[in-house]
């Protein structure tokens, strides 16, 4: 049977990306090797970050004065690494879920922060924040453009008089961004692009020399600039496979078309829900993300949560079970799903409606 993975990360990957990591790490650019077993100093290596480096500032036309990093430790990291290489004194947090919430809370072990969010006294992220004025005597703003728990996206760059930061770990690459109205960008990489392992911070170097306290080697963003992300031992398998994935990115159409396909399919998969009678997602109509698909069961129908979910994967729908934080369904369309998951996983829906109501 065929699997249709909507896993919310790792996910799905393009077949070339699986294909390709697969032989390289039998054999890798006939070194007569292994890429688990080569040094990352040997030139067939540092070949690969520079392409990784290039194909990241090529696909999201990164202007003049900005560094990507291929980094460890995860997106999780960043959240202090962020505070820790840019705050003096205070930030300002637009916080719209879980995620927000963790990177807002590290910030806070490094000076004042002030917190935007839509709801500041219950725990809805089915909206975003609007309205909001970003405080201009933050060092920066920082935000988190697509919600992978809740299903909420930010899908514009928005205007910020302080420098923006964005954590776009379950976004990235799936939409034309304009990178030059962000001081620094950052994400994991097993959402769009890559198995987990590495994390990709595009940066601009401006901003960066402005906090008077020490910073650890490890954790000063200078030093891996410095060393072309070589500082330590950089993850060279999801690397790689993140070049792959570049190249399947660029030979199909770029972020454009990345983006006109998410579209698509997020309309094919909201249109059902809307339409299905046993169905219905809270979140904010505006606000919807195209990554990241949160519905349920209509609360009279609660009873059929866990039938359906079986129902499901029994037909080869793998990943829908919300996260454990706010339960539901959710499905993730990242770049590599193909329409046709979504529109197996809207037949799926229909037929369970129509044995349940008839
Ligand atoms: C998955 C995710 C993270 C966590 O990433 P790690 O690499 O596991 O630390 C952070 N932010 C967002 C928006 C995510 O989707």
């Amino acid at each position: 049977m065929k699997m249709h993975n909507f896993y919310a990360g790792p996910a799905v990957l393009p077949q070339e990306t699986i294909d390709g990591t697969i032989e390289a790490l039998r054999e890798f650019a006939g070194t007569g090797m292994s890429l688990a077993e080569i040094s990352h100093r040997i030139k067939e290596f540092e070949s690969i970050m520079a392409e990784a480096q290039s194909l990241f500032k090529e696909i999201l036309s990164i202007p003049e004065g900005y560094q990507v990093l291929f980094l460890g430790g995860g997106a999780s990291l960043q959240f202090c690494m962020v505070p820790f290489n840019l705050m003096r004194k205070k930030a300002a947090y637009l916080n719209t879920g879980t995620w927000a919430s963790k990177a807002l809370k590290e910030a806070k072990l490094f000076g004042d922060v002030v917190e935007i969010r839509f709801d500041p006294e219950g725990k809805d992220f089915a909206t975003l924040p609007a309205d909001y004025e970003i405080p201009a005597d933050a060092d920066y703003f920082h935000i988190t453009t697509n919600n992978t728990i809740y299903g909420t996206e930010i899908r514009y760059d928005m205007d910020s008089p302080v420098p923006l930061v964005a954590d776009m770990s379950s976004d990235i690459f799936s939409r034309p961004v304009d990178v030059s109205k962000y001081a620094l960008i950052y994400g994991g990489a097993q959402k769009n692009l890559a198995p987990a392992g590495v994390t990709f911070v595009i940066v601009r170097e401006d901003v960066l020399g402005k906090v008077t306290h020490k910073i650890p080697s490890m954790l000063d963003y200078r030093t891996h600039i410095k060393e072309g992300s070589m500082f330590n031992t950089p993850p060279v398998i999801p690397i790689y496979a993140a070049v792959l994935t570049l190249r399947w990115i660029k030979a199909n159409g770029g972020v454009a078309e990345m983006e006109r396909r998410n579209i698509e399919k997020a309309a094919i998969l909201y249109d059902e829900i809307e339409r299905n009678s046993l169905f219905f997602t809270p979140v904010n109509k505006d606000d919807r993300s195209i990554m990241n698909v949160y519905f349920n069961v209509k609360p009279e129908h609660e009873a059929l949560y866990g039938d359906f979910l079986k129902f499901a994967t029994a037909q080869g729908m793998i990943g829908l079970k919300g996260h454990r934080s706010v339960g539901g369904y959710r499905a993730s369309l990242y770049n590599a799903l193909a329409k046709e998951s979504v529109e197996e996983l809207v037949r799926v829906m229909r037929d369970y409606e129509k044995a349940k109501l008839g």
